[in-house]
């Protein structure tokens, strides 16, 4: 048994059990509640009496350190079993206090280090779930398990524990065989909605084909299959990848859209209205999506991309939609020829053409509407506001919430037709745990008053409050406010001042 060797130090612990009883087949990371370096912590794990050790920690610096051989039980996670089977590592902190985050490039090395222990050690892939149950009787393929099963203990800490996903998928990708190019920051912000299959949807989709194809046989076809293949949800991804890459629709989706995870073209998942699968459509998926700085979930752009497929790739599927004289007819060709899907007897025949012919009774004598009013949302994707409520849902249209606590967070998606129609994700160090969806009723504007404590940024181009100039680099800070007395407001850092300016000049961040 080997031990990994991007390790870049060895301090032995003497806290361990020799030679472990079973084959490693899990990794469980662990926090260390503090931003110690690899060092500091093997000195730590290196007294015999601190009875605790694992077998890696890694540093904020994103330096790796060896404390327990890879074949030996680590003294970690509270829970012999767990430990007899599983590679521990310990990760710093960059701030010792709740959510505990952790540094970008420990997080890279922990990405690498586990994709390394799944190699060496003949882990196919790492599979992670968020229900206790299944991690801890390992159900499922389940192999990543957490501290905080095993004690009353915060142990990854919020910040790594809701990552074990991402984590999974950047670990599965490279494991398998495909590269995965850093990206992640700086990827662009993107808009829109999925469609949640309701008869609204349906109307939208429907009027769209209408407009493009001209024939109300050849419209119910097509939809009859993209019901089939999604339920009409644009943002559905494949049910047996859902397990396999540890996301769930809406993570899956907001992943791919922030750049966090890179394998959406090649990982072989159906995704969207046609459930996408092939490389090659799926690219052509996310470029579309790209071009119009749109989410891969947005109906609109996935219709779009659609009806491009059609009548560029597809011209017979399209030419015979135009022409069709029974939605039987139109269906066939579709499944056959444009969706493709392994099983294509007749009784996967009947059934779409029977979804088809819903559509068709529904709306073939239907004049295309305007699409229905919807509210305009008073916030956008990007805002950050503040989250007043204490539930949050697993998806816009669930029914059932989990608990969280309010504060500041940033909307990263949107339903306008959802039940729950803001997705946010709280500001870190804000107090709140929201990452989900949540009720409009529950999203306020965060308060723009200055008030002693605000932290604000000057307008550009405002004077102090006497009329006098301000150094460039003033507009581009933040400042903490020190004093107020009616619009006069004294502004700095700490308690050094940097200048008294007028409210009105002045923007709460
Ligand atoms: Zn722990």
């Amino acid at each position: 048994m080997s031990n990994s060797p991007l390790v870049n130090c060895v301090v032995r612990s003497p806290n361990h059990s020799g030679n472990r009883t079973k084959t490693i087949d899990t990794i469980t990371v662990h926090c260390m509640a503090g931003n110690l370096s690899v060092e500091s912590c093997g000195a730590l794990f290196a007294k015999s009496s601190r009875q605790a050790s694992s077998n890696y920690g890694i540093g904020s610096d994103g330096r790796i350190g060896l404390y327990v051989d890879e074949a030996n039980r680590s003294w970690c996670t509270s829970s012999s079993a767990n430990d007899q089977r599983a590679i521990t590592i310990e990760v710093a902190n960059t701030e010792a206090k709740h959510p505990w985050p952790v540094s970008d490039k420990a997080y890279a090395a922990l990405v690498k280090l586990c994709v390394d222990i799944c190699k060496r050690n003949n882990i196919k892939r790492l599979v992670w779930s968020t229900a206790k149950n299944t991690r801890i009787n390992h159900l499922d393929g389940c192999n990543m398990t957490v501290h905080r099963d095993y004690a009353a203990k915060a142990c990854p800490g919020d910040y790594l524990y809701d990552r074990h996903a991402q984590l999974a998928a950047a670990v599965n990708s490279q494991l398998g065989g495909k590269t995965t190019p850093a990206t992640g920051s700086g990827a662009s912000v993107v808009s829109g909605s999925p469609s949640t299959g309701s008869k609204s949807d349906e109307k939208i989709i429907w009027d769209f084909l209408m407009g493009k194809i001209g024939n109300a046989c050849g419209v119910a076809g097509l939809m009859g299959n993209l019901f089939a293949e999604s339920a009409l949800r644009s943002d559905n991804l494949q049910n047996t990848y859902e397990k396999k890459l540890g996301y769930s629709d809406d993570e899956y989706t907001a992943a791919v859209d922030c750049g966090d995870y890179t394998n959406f073209v090649k990982d072989s998942a159906g995704y969207g209205l046609a459930q996408w699968t092939h490389w090659s459509r799926k690219q052509g998926l996310l470029n579309y999506a790209k071009a119009q700085k749109k989410s891969i979930c947005d109906l609109s752009m996935q219709l779009g991309y659609l009806y491009k497929e059609l009548s560029e790739s597809y011209k017979t599927v399209l030419s015979t939609l135009k022409k069709a004289t029974s939605v039987q007819e139109a269906s066939d060709v579709v499944l056959t020829k444009f969706e493709r899907p392994a099983n294509q007897n007749d009784s996967v025949k009947n059934t779409r053409a029977s979804h088809g012919q819903k559509y068709y009774d529904a709306y073939a004598d239907s004049k295309p509407e305007e699409k229905p009013v919807t509210t305009e949302l008073a916030f956008a994707i990007g805002d950050t506001v503040q989250f007043t409520g204490t539930k949050h849902y697993t998806s816009s249209n669930a029914n059932n919430a989990k608990s969280c606590k309010p504060g500041k967070a940033k909307v990263t998606a949107v339903a306008k037709n959802g039940k729950h129609q803001y997705h946010l994700v709280r500001v870190s160090g804000a107090g709140s745990t929201v990452y989900g969806w949540v009720n409009a009723a529950d999203v306020a504007a965060i308060d723009a008053s200055v008030k002693k404590g605000s932290k604000v940024k000057v307008k550009r181009g405002a004077k102090t409050y006497t009329g006098g100039n301000l150094a460039a680099f003033v507009y581009l800070t933040v400042y903490d406010v020190i004093e107020v007395s009616g619009d006069r407001v004294v502004i700095g850092k700490g308690k050094a001042v940097t200048a008294a300016m007028k409210a009105e000049d002045l923007i709460v961040q």
